[in-house]
């Protein structure tokens, strides 16, 4: 059984707020949300972090920021602006090794981030 929270959320072992689904692609809602709006977009594929996109994940990312846009819309967010996340790396403050990008949005934010 794998060890992977995400991994989980997408069998539906693990229960999330799920926004949006398809093959491919699932978004939920963060469990310590930071923002009014703050999602997480994956690939069902368990892929570890940036480092280990390749050329070949090109679809698969342009399917996840196509997910980004539609989300973006339906919540609000898009005429305003909002910020993606991708955290890569333990100093890059990555904690689950599945990889994700946040959809923050909703308030004005700050930069840089700590
Ligand atoms: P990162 O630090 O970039 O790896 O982001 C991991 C994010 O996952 C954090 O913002 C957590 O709040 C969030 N998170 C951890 N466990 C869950 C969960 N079970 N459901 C939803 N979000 C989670």
């Amino acid at each position: 059984m794998t060890e992977c929270i995400f991994c989980k959320i997408v069998e539906g072992s693990l229960p999330a707020e799920k926004v949006y689904e398809d093959e491919d692609v699932l978004a939920f809602r963060d469990l310590h949300a930071q923002a009014p709006v703050h999602l997480l977009v994956i690939p069902k594929k368990h892929i570890p972090s940036v480092r280990d996109i390749g050329e070949e994940e090109g679809p698969l990312l342009g399917r996840i920021f196509s997910v980004i846009n539609r989300l973006a819309d339906e919540l609000g967010v898009a005429d305003k602006g909002f910020r993606i996340v991708n955290n890569c790396g333990d100093e890059g403050g990555q904690t689950v090794y599945h990889i994700h990008f946040h959809l923050l949005g909703g308030r004005s934010l700050s930069w840089p981030p700590g």
